[in-house]
């Protein structure tokens, strides 16, 4: 019976610009084999045509429907999990606004709003047309207007998703402010909290499962965070691959108590492979 293998990328798949070695392939032969390859990654800020060509690239099994980030979960949950949502008020990457366009919603960006804001001297939620759903991610453009937007409808009444809570993103100039920076922004100018849809919350693993016809309490995460893609395995049920090809090290998974560490820990792509010939398809 086929697995389901849900992937986190960075530390996994790739380290920023670089592939790790060797992983690509034993997806590729997973896949070949017949198990469910679907990538599941915290980031907000692309459309999925971009993951396509760049795991392609690198040898990876992908298609625009298996690769599921905190941006395109967050558009299949509001179509498919939330009733009544048509107009949405997005403070984030344009990734995320083509995501929600994608699946049929009304994208409202929070640079509109800010702009008829100061122009002419309405409130956010006015400004922005009365949304039903205020969706955050990481906005590389924030402006003290475009959060007023976003808090305005929130304060009015708007449902407030945020893509992922991950406070910092690493950069290649190091760390900078994350979509979680973002969210508490708008938490704190709005006194609401936000449901959020990326790992630890089960959500973003689910959505994945759903996205190809399965349950997230059989997939198997592999992925090398401990307070993200474990967290997340956790909270769906599923068993969890940990990678130390990216920021997790093998002694913070030992000084885990027993009840939560992860089914297996992998040093590189070849111990991957065996624990996966060794896993089934249900727990
Ligand atoms: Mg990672």
């Amino acid at each position: 019976m086929s697995l389901l293998l849900l992937v986190d990328l960075d530390g996994v798949v790739y380290r920023g610009s670089e592939p790790v070695p060797g992983v690509a392939a034993v997806l590729a032969d997973r896949a070949a084999r017949g198990d469910d390859v679907v990538y599941v990654t915290n980031n907000s800020m692309h459309y999925r045509a971009d993951y396509v060509t760049r795991l392609r690239a690198m040898g990876a099994p992908i298609t625009p429907e298996t690769v599921v980030s905190s941006a395109r979960a967050t558009a299949l949950h509001l179509v498919n999990h939330e009733s009544g949502v048509r107009r949405v008020l997005v403070l984030g990457a344009s990734g995320l606004e083509r995501e929600l366009r994608d699946v049929g919603l009304e994208v409202v960006t929070a640079g509109h709003a800010a702009t008829r804001m100061h122009q002419e001297g309405i409130d956010g939620w006015a400004a922005a047309g009365a949304p039903d759903a205020v969706v955050t991610g990481l906005d590389p453009n924030l402006t003290y207007l475009r959060l007023a937007a976003a808090s305005d409808c929130v304060r009015a009444g708007a449902r407030f998703i945020a893509t992922n809570r991950d406070p910092v993103y690493p950069t290649e100039r190091g760390l900078r402010p994350g979509a979680g920076s973002v969210a508490a922004a708008v938490e704190a100018a709005s006194g609401i909290t936000p449901m959020s849809i990326g790992k630890p919350s089960p959500h973003l693993l689910e959505l994945a499962a759903e996205a190809v016809g399965r349950d997230a309490r059989d997939a198997v995460m592999i992925g090398d965070g401990v307070g993200t893609d474990l967290a997340a395995a956790r909270a769906v049920g599923a068993r969890c691959v940990f990678m130390l090809t990216g920021v997790g090290t093998r002694a913070e998974v030992e000084a885990l108590p027993p009840a939560e560490r992860p089914t297996a820990i992998a040093a590189d792509a070849e111990e991957l492979a065996t624990i996966l010939d060794g896993l089934t398809d249900r727990p």
